[in-house]
């Protein structure tokens, strides 16, 4: 099965040939001011199965810890890479083509997440990361 993916205008396009690690949400503050939305959903990729088949985005340093690339055209945000970690790829899964394939599995960094915001499952629920 291949994910596929990209920005907005068409300009990012990318795939992965193996299915998410693992795919969560993240209430982190980095996530939301970086997004623009109250929580964002993520699918981690193995970075050997994940390649960038059109345009090539813009990297941004959001943290001593890692950076986001996004399109320098539209502005939508397609993934963060740690630093520390070069394993994997955590996709934004908004901007997959079918993100109804990578059902989030956990929440991570709850203690930063906005009080309005109600979602109402059993996941399992990390105050911070999961490691
Ligand atoms: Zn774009
Ligand atoms: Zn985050």
């Amino acid at each position: 099965m291949i994910f596929s993916g990209g920005c907005l205008c068409g300009e990012i396009r990318y795939e992965s040939i193996q299915k998410p690690m693992e795919t969560g949400y993240c209430h982190c503050s980095i996530c939301r001011k970086s997004t623009g939305a109250p929580v964002v959903s993520f699918a981690s990729f193995p970075e050997g199965a994940f390649t960038y088949t059109k345009g090539k985005p813009s990297t941004y340093s959001s943290s001593p810890s890692g950076h986001r690339e996004f399109c320098s055209k539209c502005g939508t945000q397609i993934c963060y890479r740690e630093n520390n970690n070069t394993e994997t790829v955590d996709i934004n899964s908004g901007t997959l083509d079918d993100p109804e394939t990578v059902e989030p599995e956990f929440h991570i960094y709850t203690n930063d997440a906005v009080s309005w915001l109600n979602i109402e499952d059993d996941l399992p629920r990390h105050p911070k990361g999961t490691v």
